[in-house]
């Protein structure tokens, strides 16, 4: 018997060789046609969020015949596995991610910022827009959380006040998650799970409790999946995220990625300044009359420096 036109689907979920394609007839679990997996290459072939072609066989599992191009990737450079030169591999964590959605808490545990800022430059060099996302915004007084995560909502970035525990803002970030498929990351203990399964009851814990069957313990699988949301919208909750090394950011591109520096670069009196210590430097001028906040400032000086 011929075998039936290959259907289009999204990879929801990647573990050792076998991808779970999300189709219109439901998932199937696949593995990738040989010939895809031939030669040198220089990217992950396939990775959870491609939009790929699948021919389903009769047993119900499938055959991927075609991945279609990456409008984006959210990724890391990796050691060539054959030359061991260090940054030629991209290694896909995520392929066409819409957003990033960066959970911190309003207390319990305290904001990191620096770390946030951290996420930020690892967004701005992936182009992936970022949202932050101020959980626990029940445990402090609301005004005091706008003060402290007001700084981000200057720079541009959308900034959302929740609280998983009262349900306060769940139905603004179901919104801004549904359609898309976001990026969540974000210390542990600031809610990403109570997040998910406010924004959708069952569905979040229930995936991770897949994840946890598989025996060898929540951290040490490989597994990376889109968790689904109301709306054909997709979460990666992805550790992976968390460990993106900054050495896949050249030092004298940080400056591209802070919105607030971006601008001044070209008033700096040495183009190659590193607005760390150089005379003329329009960074260093603006954080002294104060439109660069010090913080910021901080956080770029620490993660030029390598003492992120
Ligand atoms: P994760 O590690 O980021 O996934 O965080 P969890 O979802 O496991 O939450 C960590 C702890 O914070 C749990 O005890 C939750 O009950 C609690 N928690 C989560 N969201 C909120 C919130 O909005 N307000 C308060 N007060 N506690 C919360
Ligand atoms: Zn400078």
């Amino acid at each position: 018997m011929p075998e039936a036109d290959p259907i289009p689907g999204m990879i929801i979920r990647s573990q050792s060789g076998f991808l779970t394609v999300e189709t219109e007839q439901g998932p199937v679990v696949s593995k990738l046609r040989g010939r895809l997996k031939r030669g040198k290459r220089t990217t992950d072939v396939a990775a959870v969020g491609d939009r790929v072609r699948v021919t389903l066989l009769e047993d119900g599992t499938g055959v991927i015949e075609q991945v279609e191009a990456r409008q984006r990737a959210l990724s890391r450079r990796a050691p060539l596995p054959w030359v061991g030169s260090r940054r030629d591999y991209e290694q896909v964590i995520v392929a066409n991610p819409d957003q990033a959605v960066f959970v911190f808490a309003c207390a319990d545990p305290d904001p990191n910022f620096r770390m946030l800022d951290r996420f930020l430059v690892v967004a701005e060099s992936q182009r992936l827009p970022a949202v932050i996302c101020a959980n626990k915004i029940d445990l402090v007084e609301a005004r005091e959380a706008r003060r402290e995560f007001g700084e981000y909502d200057r720079l541009g970035y959308r900034v959302v006040y929740t609280s998983a525990l009262t349900g306060k803002g769940i139905g603004g970030l179901r919104k801004l998650l549904s359609g898309r498929l976001s990026v969540m990351a974000g210390p542990s203990g600031v809610g990403k799970s109570s997040l998910l399964n406010a924004v959708q009851p069952g569905l979040g814990l229930g995936t991770r409790e897949v994840q946890e069957a598989t025996g060898k313990g929540k951290h040490a699988t490989v597994v990376r999946e889109l968790i689904p949301v109301q709306g054909g919208g997709y979460v990666a909750d992805t550790p992976g995220l968390k460990s993106l090394d900054l050495w896949d950011i050249e030092p004298d591109e940080l400056d591209a990625y802070f919105p607030e520096i971006r601008p001044l670069v070209a008033e700096c009196e040495y183009s190659d300044c590193t607005h760390l210590h150089e005379p003329g430097c329009a960074v260093v001028a603006a954080v002294e009359k104060g439109r660069i906040s010090l913080e910021r400032y901080d956080s770029y000086c620490r993660i030029r420096q390598g003492r992120a």
